[in-house]
């Protein structure tokens, strides 16, 4: 530890000389990118928003570019509607990662989860820094900050701007942003939420002035009426498959159809039926394309669903919440699926 090291305050400790080396390199990076996965949630978007509002109050020209749009639900994030989308905007993205001098890789652990991002960030001459909390970091970095044991990204760099002294760059507004990673990545903090480390960010925040009650409300519970309709209907549909303690619900294209469904509106399905004790497990897939199925997974205890995703879904993630991609029709994955499902009935034992 060097002079300049704050003494611990949280359970989580970032190594000091990679504060210190992020520090330097926003000294030394006018032009700063931050970035997050592709689909992105919560933690994505709130960790993005708050570090570009942090970045910026120091005097950065700083803005986070995505893959692709935030979720409708997302919108009222502050600095969301700032967000360069590749999607939206393909010339604007790869020119400002073209330019940048600093990239922030916030929220996820491999290039091929930024999508069309990837061949932009990869040639891009500037510098590096990863902030995760996935498993199995396989990124190039100048500096990784990797903290798997950390519920969420937001919590991660919240430990992280308190070591930086960077905590009184954040307004009200951004730190409703961490706030909302914390919250969704812990389901409004009723599971991977026994760390004190989160309650002493709390504490922060509130003190910040976030109104968390509104923000819960905002969160997750607010929906639109096709999202409402088609999460019952989903978990009418759900199939239980009680040899694998499995929960089951598919939707083809004709229902999302159906259902008017747009981006975000299943988000929580597949978490529905693990209130069911008999479920150990639970799948979510949702035909997207004509050759793309998404993918989502949810389990309790020690039930592996990253290693399931990784093995059949080219995906990952985390032990109890992982998702993949199926490029074929939804009837074909169902069968891959199920040909696959014996080779993990070893970890319900
Ligand atoms: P969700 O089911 O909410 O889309 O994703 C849950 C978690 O699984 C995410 O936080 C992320 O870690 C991981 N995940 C989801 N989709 C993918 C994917 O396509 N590839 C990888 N590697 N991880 C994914
Ligand atoms: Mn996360």
């Amino acid at each position: 530890m060097n002079n300049n090291s704050r003494p611990s305050r949280f359970n989580t400790v970032i190594d000091n000389d990679c504060v210190e080396r992020v520090k330097q390199l926003v000294l030394a990076s006018p032009r700063i990118v931050i970035t997050c996965h592709v689909s992105p949630d919560g933690d994505a978007l709130g960790s993005s928003t708050a570090l570009c509002s942090v970045l910026r109050a120091m005097g950065k020209d700083a803005t986070v570019v995505t893959a692709d749009c935030p979720p409708k639900a997302l919108l009222f994030l502050p600095g969301v509607r700032d967000i360069v989308a590749a999607t939206r905007q393909p010339d604007a993205a790869t020119s400002l990662i073209a330019k940048a001098d600093l990239i922030f890789c916030l929220d996820f652990n491999m290039l091929a989860r930024v999508d069309r991002l990837a061949d932009a960030i990869r040639s891009s001459q500037a510098r590096r820094v990863v902030i995760d909390h996935h498993l199995d970091p396989d990124i190039e970095a100048d500096v990784l900050i990797s903290h798997p044991e950390v519920s969420s990204t937001s919590a991660l760099l919240y430990i992280f701007m308190w070591q930086a002294y960077w905590c009184r760059y954040l307004t009200r507004s951004s730190a409703a942003c961490i706030y909302t990673g914390m919250m969704t990545d812990t389901g409004n903090f009723s599971y991977n939420s026994n760390d004190p480390d989160l309650y002493l960010i709390i504490h922060d925040l509130l003190r910040k002035g976030i109104d968390k009650d509104q923000l819960y409300k905002l969160v997750m519970n607010t929906s639109s009426e096709s999202s409402v309709r088609i999460m019952g209907y989903g978990q009418y549909k759900m199939q239980l498959m009680s040899d694998h303690r499995l929960a089951l619900i598919m939707l083809n294209r004709d229902e999302l159809k159906e259902f008017d469904y747009s981006k975000g509106d299943t988000e929580g399905l597949v978490n529905t039926p693990l209130a069911i004790p008999e479920v150990t497990w639970s799948v979510f897939m949702r035909e997207d394309g004509p050759d793309m199925v998404k993918v989502s997974m949810r389990s309790k205890g020690d039930f592996p669903v990253n290693r399931v995703c990784e093995e059949c879904f080219g995906g990952g993630g985390h032990i109890n919440a992982a998702g993949g991609e199926y490029h074929g029709p939804l009837t074909r994955a169902l069968d891959h699926l199920l040909k696959n499902l014996p080779n993990y009935d070893n970890f319900l034992k």
